[in-house]
């Protein structure tokens, strides 16, 4: 069924109809820096198993992944630190805002699940004391897995961040003084803000999460980014916790693996099929693109793949 799918002119199908609709949702204006995007900006990239690449839109600006690099982190710490990790963070989906601070008192500083950003604090503290300079160790792990040396970080975002991350800078305080942030709440804070501040295209995007498609997938240095098992624990949570409080929505609209992020991008993928990313700015009240919610979801119902 798959090889009769025309993906091109099924997603410029889509693109037009969404495209017709009122632009829906807010920017997130509480990272000063990422008001500044333009709010009609609006692209999507297919990536298929064997390599073909499809795009409409803005597929090739590049934009703030945000916490979709909350992926590429869990799974650094994952491949460094095995199954130890999990006695530090949780597999369970929160059920709660990305930010929330409310379960950390009664789980003790265990976060629910690494996609809350207290859980991905957590990450980020794994990091720290598990690589000499975490955000060089990142940024090249994220090139080699994407193959691409021109990815970077905007230090101008991460400072955006910074200056205003007074609930961040609370959840990271409150972990610690529960015991499970071993670093100085600063330094992971630092490092937490730049990892969220990686940038990409919908391209690159598509490219970089192609270890979680293919299970004999082999990166540019020649190594298994991560064993399959690792992979199917990571997509795993991507389809419980990939979307907050949202997560159960997604899964039942979509039917995928995702991963969102509050610059407006989505990752989502089929094992063994496809990757796609889908970047529109503006956000609905769970903070997911409001137009990339809306196109997977006619994506996967259009082509009937999803994994259920
Ligand atoms: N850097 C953002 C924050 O901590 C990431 C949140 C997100 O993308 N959902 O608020």
């Amino acid at each position: 069924m798959s090889e009769k799918i025309e993906y091109q002119s099924v997603m410029n199908k889509l693109f037009g109809r969404i495209c017709k609709d009122e632009n829906k949702g807010q920017i997130a204006d509480y990272i000063p820096e990422l008001s500044k995007v333009d709010p009609n900006l609006f692209g999507v990239c297919l990536r298929t198993i064997d390599g073909r690449v499809y795009g409409v839109g803005d597929w090739n600006e590049k934009f703030s992944i945000q916490s979709i690099s909350k992926v590429l982190a869990l799974s650094m710490a994952y491949k460094i630190l095995g199954d130890e990790m999990w006695c530090r963070v949780g597999v369970e989906p929160s059920g709660t805002p990305f930010n929330s601070l409310l379960q950390l008192e009664a789980d003790n500083g265990i976060p629910r699940n690494p996609f809350i950003n207290a859980g991905a604090m957590v990450v980020c503290d794994m990091l720290i004391s598990n690589t000499e300079n975490p955000v060089e160790a990142f940024l090249s792990f994220a090139r080699t897995v994407c193959a691409n040396p021109n990815l970077n970080i905007s230090e101008k975002i991460a400072e955006s961040e910074k200056l205003v991350g007074f609930r961040n800078k609370a959840l990271c305080n409150f972990i610690k003084s529960l015991g499970n942030i071993e670093n100085d709440p600063e330094e992971v804070l630092n490092f937490y803000f730049k990892m969220c501040s990686i940038e990409m295209t919908c391209k690159e995007l598509t490219a970089t999460f192609m270890y979680l498609v293919d299970d004999n997938y082999i990166g540019e240095d020649g190594q298994r980014v991560m064993t399959m098992s690792q992979a199917k624990r990571i997509n795993a949570i991507m389809l419980t916790c990939g979307f907050y409080d949202e997560s159960g929505e997604f899964s039942f609209k979509v039917g995928l693996p995702g991963k969102s992020g509050v610059g407006g991008g989505i990752v989502a993928l089929l094992p063994d099929k496809y990757c796609i990313a889908a970047w529109s700015p503006r956000l609905n009240e769970k903070g997911n693109s409001s137009r990339g919610m809306k196109f997977l979801e006619a994506f996967t119902t259009e082509t009937q793949m999803s994994i259920f």
